[in-house]
């Protein structure tokens, strides 16, 4: 048997781990810390580690992990924008789930959207308290209305369809228009025309506060944005200011900007530092889930299925397309 640490370990990831490790002949040494230069050494005697978005995988862990003979990381993530390439080069193969179930964090947008438009989250804790009022509770219909897609690939054409379904009309903004069925324009014309918009498109340089203050301002007076995707393709301070302002209609956040330190935890018991994170969950419109798009048993099995491949390649010595290097950083 290969053993493999088992950095960041939460319970929803053992599940499925479990289920699929035999099948790979993999044993796997679960770690509850997340990697970083300073646990590193818990890799010891393992030549490859698993870790996830939101462990620290730069110059400084590189090289505790190269000197405790690790030779391999399997990221259960697609993304790896947390591990410094430059560094890993020649040292660490470094693996990723490029796709696993565009449709669990589709559905999760969509969810999103329809409590903001029928305020369930409201009902709900009212309900709960034996408050049958239905005042405030009053909604808006999807059929009809214009949905505004940035970003078409895998998980945008999920979204697309699921809007579809409602009756929604689509517009869509992407670099490398692909998709079908969709009215493609530019930013602007999106911005000016859609009642919803989620957002579908990576992090990079170019799209890194894409909805700035000025794009928030050219949107839709009452528009609501989703973002499932990253944190920082929105500005959060200016975000703030259009929800208190009363201009836009509200907004759904799977993901933060400044959600590194923390989202995946329970940080009911700190103080709350981030004034403008505090200001977005004080607003009534305003609806955070903290990165649990992926949290579904379907994309969990997947992502652990590959993983567990990516893993069982290495210890062979056989090429996969799921290697860091050869994507494009996300
Ligand atoms: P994908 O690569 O299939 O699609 C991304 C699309 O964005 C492509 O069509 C691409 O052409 C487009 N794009 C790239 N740059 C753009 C730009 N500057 N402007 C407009 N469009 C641009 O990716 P995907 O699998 O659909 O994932 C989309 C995003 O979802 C990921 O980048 C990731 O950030 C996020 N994600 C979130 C979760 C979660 O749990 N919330 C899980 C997985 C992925």
């Amino acid at each position: 048997m290969n053993v493999v640490a088992f950095f960041d370990t939460k319970p929803y990831d053992k599940k499925w781990f479990d289920v699929l490790c035999d099948k790979y002949k993999i044993e796997l040494r679960y770690i509850e810390p997340r990697l970083s230069a300073d646990t590193a050494q818990l890799a010891q005697g393992c030549s490859a580690v698993c870790a996830f978005v939101s462990d620290l995988i730069d110059a400084e862990t590189v090289d505790v992990l190269t000197k405790k003979g690790v030779r391999a990381v399997a990221l259960r993530s697609a993304g790896f924008s947390n591990v410094d390439m430059e560094a890993a080069k020649g040292k660490l193969k470094i693996y990723r789930v490029p796709e696993y179930s565009p449709s669990s964090v589709a559905e999760h947008a969509a969810a999103l959207l329809l409590t903001l438009c029928r305020k369930t989250h409201k009902a709900y804790a009212r309900t709960k308290e034996h408050n049958f009022s239905l005042t405030g509770l009053v909604g808006v219909n999807l059929k009809g209305k214009t949905a505004g897609i940035i970003g078409t690939g895998k998980i945008g054409r999920s979204f697309c369809d699921i809007c579809r379904g409602f009756g929604m009309k689509l517009v869509a903004y992407d670099t490398s228009p692909t998709a079908g069925g969709v009215e493609y324009t530019s930013l602007d014309e999106l911005l000016s025309r859609s009642d919803i918009i989620s957002l579908h498109c990576p992090l990079t340089g170019e799209t890194y506060h894409m909805l700035d203050k000025y794009a928030l301002a050219a949107m839709k007076p009452g528009a609501y944005i989703i973002n499932t995707s990253r944190g920082a393709l929105i500005d959060s301070d200016a975000l703030l200011e259009e929800i208190i302002s009363g201009h836009l209609g509200g907004a759904a956040l799977d993901v933060y900007e400044e959600e590194t330190d923390l989202f995946f935890e329970d940080a009911s018991d700190r103080l709350m530092r981030d004034e403008t994170l505090t200001g977005l969950l004080a607003q009534p419109n305003v609806l955070v889930t903290s990165h649990q798009g992926f949290l579904t048993d379907e994309a969990l099995h997947a992502i652990a299925d590959t993983t567990l491949y990516n893993l069982r390649s290495f210890f062979d010595g056989q090429p996969t397309h799921n290697e860091a290097e050869t994507a494009v950083k996300v």
